[in-house]
């Protein structure tokens, strides 16, 4: 049996490796970039991929490094009150049968590698961008940058939001930039002044802003994120979410949460992307996965999390269909592609309802003051998983 190309080395790469390495396929990573890392912040995870990461045998390791939320609160950004929150305790384990978390994307990352690194069936390369492939015969020709060429059984693109391997199957450009601009920043815990939600996630909703802190590293740092939508992008000014717009954004937030704009660093902010689900993203014996399929707006936290449950389901389709490449991703792709649409268009959504100013502020407020922190109902679809 041939090889099985995945291009990409990121959360979903890895992933979709060790998932095919657990049925027994030969798998080469192709990285692009020199050494295999990720960005050195956070990430939510839910009990939907805490599923996927016990089949995949490391849920256990990446637990080690997680914080356990009691409870993921939103809050009003304008006076500070709490608004609404989701207990995420006992019952949630009770209903879902594993615990929410979060987690250090090193943290997470890195497991995963280090049994990707341990598996006899995969093979690992860096500085290895894919350029271009082909199919022929019963084969795919892959060709990189630098002038290397794998011929594989198949290829997984799971190189991101600008897949190469997307634009040839697809071909419908670049993704759709949102105008919403993303500081960051990890701090230790002893430099946080206001700990009184430190054992929560909370998400501060406001007037085109929202703020985001839970802690990482079993709770002795904390993550910050400050997200604007930015005024100067929608009217094609220049300069639109630099720093200085960050901090005009937020003069109108609580005092209490401006301060927290001192936790995120203005040295790097990133401007969020998503697209419309497309209908297709598999081509004979070429499929897509996580970003490069179904990126999505941070949102509901999803992003990683559907590129864990996408590399899964690859897995188990192409194990029930053997060396028939095409209609296992076609398999693949039916049972995915309805629940990545879902996840992206409802971010899109929980985004709108964040960024409220005025009467549809209060309405917010009104409607979601009356849920009962343990009515669980709505996040059935989410969390229950596949
Ligand atoms: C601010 C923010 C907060 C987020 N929070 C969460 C969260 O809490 N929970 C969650 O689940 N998700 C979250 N996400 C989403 C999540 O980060 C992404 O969905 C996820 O990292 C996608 O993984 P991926 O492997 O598909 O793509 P990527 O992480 O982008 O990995 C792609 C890999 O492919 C490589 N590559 C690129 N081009 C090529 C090429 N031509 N050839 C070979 N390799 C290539 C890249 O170097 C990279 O290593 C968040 C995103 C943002 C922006």
């Amino acid at each position: 049996m041939k090889e099985i190309l995945v291009a990409g080395g990121g959360i979903g790469g890895l992933s979709a490796a060790l998932a095919l390495a657990l049925k027994g396929r030969r798998v080469r990573v192709l990285e692009k970039a020199p050494e295999f890392g990720e960005i050195g912040y956070g990430i939510q995870m839910g009990p939907n991929v805490s599923r996927m990461l016990d089949r995949l045998g490391v849920l256990e390791a990446i637990e080690s490094h997680a914080f356990f939320p009691d409870a993921l609160i939103l809050a009003d950004a304008l006076d500070n009150r709490e608004i609404t929150r989701i207990a995420v305790g006992k019952f949630f384990r009770q209903r879902y049968g594993y615990r929410y978390f979060v987690v250090h994307r090193r943290d997470l990352h890195g497991e995963i590698l280090k049994v990707c690194r341990q598996r006899g069936e995969i093979a690992l390369e860096t500085s290895r961008g894919v350029a271009g492939f082909e199919e022929r015969g019963g084969a795919v020709l892959v060709r990189c940058e630098n002038g290397a060429e794998y011929e594989g059984a198949a290829l997984v693109g799971a190189d991101g939001l600008r897949s190469v391997v997307r634009q040839a199957v697809i071909g419908d450009g670049a993704a759709r930039a949102a105008g919403h601009f993303v500081y960051r920043g990890v701090v230790p815990m002893d430099q946080i002044a206001d700990r009184s939600r430190a054992e929560a996630m909370t998400i501060w909703g406001g007037p085109d802003l929202h703020l985001v802190q839970y802690r990482l590293r079993g709770g002795t740092v904390m993550n910050n994120v400050a997200t604007i939508v930015s005024r100067r992008f929608r009217q094609g000014e220049k300069d639109a979410g630099a720093p200085d717009e960050l901090e005009e954004a937020f003069t109108r937030a609580h005092p209490h949460v401006r301060d927290m704009l001192r936790y995120v660093s203005r040295e790097r902010h990133w401007v969020l992307h998503d697209r419309d689900p497309a209908a297709n993203w598999s081509n004979g014996r070429v499929t897509l996965l996580g970003d490069a399929a179904h990126p999505t707006l941070q949102y509901l936290a999803q992003g990683a999390q559907m590129a864990i449950e996408d590399a899964v389901v690859l897995a188990d389709k192409l194990a029930a269909a053997g060396e028939d490449f095409g209609p296992a991703f076609q398999a693949y792709q039916r049972e995915r592609m309805n629940r990545s649409a879902r996840v992206v268009l409802s971010s899109r959504f929980f985004g709108e309802v964040l960024h409220v100013d005025g009467g549809a502020r209060e309405l917010r407020n009104e409607l979601l003051r009356k849920r009962e922190p343990e009515s669980h109902a709505e996040f059935d679809w989410l969390y229950r998983g596949i």
